[in-house]
């Protein structure tokens, strides 16, 4: 089975990796994609695809932590705001020679996450974070260069969308021409039936997380619209991810907590689209196993 992705890169693995990627082998999690957030998060993630044999690293910078750079930018934000594009004005065009200095590496094979958020953290490094509309043009500024490197690297491309389907759609309309077809996946979907045509239509891969098992928690709720969103998607489309250290699937998120999740628990990710999909769980393994080296071209 493949972990399309998994932060391997970030604190809570400190010093486990070597267990964390076992224990995944042992229940048959041989491949794992591990995304970067930013500059540091991208290096250690290549520097931990070097040390394991199936792991391979994805590099780039979140929307999330394109705030860092939109601070260090405000007296520029209008210019930003009026698309100037001229990427060098801005410190990030820094930020972007590092990814692109990573792309050569032969464990690299996307370019992600990167994407469009407009989610309002609870739990953020940045005191003052909040969507002004400056910062998601930034956000998209900061996205299309990234699409433009794994164009010209020839890398896959691995998007994140958070309550922002109008703004990211646009994005990927505008510049589709540069996206390879079967090499994009909108990781961990959105419930969407918008966002699955575009995938169909472009032939984009959907990511599917431990957030399809929150079941239990009222009558009809975002993980239900989840699950019948999910047996609407073709298996020929689908490709499993934990997002570990986050969504934790059930039942191990009532013991253990929402951030303890680890790519050994792909399995139970598995076992629940066979489930609502009427098929066997082996079928569902080796079909996304199948769809992930084809998204990743391993
Ligand atoms: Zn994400
Ligand atoms: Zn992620």
């Amino acid at each position: 089975m493949f972990d399309t992705h998994c932060h391997l890169n970030f604190g809570t693995f400190d010093g486990k990796v070597d267990k964390v990627v076992d224990e995944a082998k042992k229940v048959g999690v041989d491949e794992i994609v591990i995304p970067g957030t930013d500059v540091s998060t991208s290096k250690k993630a290549v520097e931990i695809a070097e040390k394991y044999k199936g792991v391979y690293a994805a590099v780039g910078i979140h929307p999330h932590h394109v705030f860092e750079i939109f601070q260090n930018n405000r007296s520029s934000a209008t210019q930003i705001f009026q698309k100037t594009n001229k990427t060098e004005k801005f410190s990030f065009a820094s930020d972007l020679k590092s990814i692109e200095k990573l792309l050569n590496n032969g464990k690299v094979v996307a370019i992600g996450e990167i994407g469009i958020d407009r989610h309002i953290y609870q739990k953020t490094k940045y005191p003052d974070y909040k969507i002004e509309e400056e910062f998601v043009e930034l956000q998209k500024i900061v996205l299309i260069e990234q699409i433009k490197l794994a164009h010209k690297y020839k890398k896959s491309l691995i998007f994140h969308n958070r309550e922002a389907k109008k703004d990211f759609l646009e994005i990927l309309n505008s510049h589709q021409s540069l996206i390879i077809s079967h090499s994009a996946v909108f990781h961990c979907c959105e419930p969407d039936f918008e966002l699955f045509k575009y995938a169909k239509d472009h032939r984009m891969f959907i990511g599917v997380d431990g957030d399809i098992t929150y079941y239990k928690e009222k009558p009809f709720d975002f993980a239900q619209g989840k699950q019948e969103f999910i047996k609407t998607v073709p298996l020929d489309m689908l490709v499993l991810e934990t997002d570990s250290p986050f969504l934790n699937p059930e039942p191990n998120r009532s013991k253990e907590g929402g951030t303890k999740n680890e790519p050994k628990n792909i399995p139970i990710i598995a076992e629940f689209v066979a489930k609502l999909k009427g098929v066997s769980v082996d079928e569902v393994a080796k079909r996304t196993t199948e769809n992930a080296r084809k998204l990743f071209k391993i």
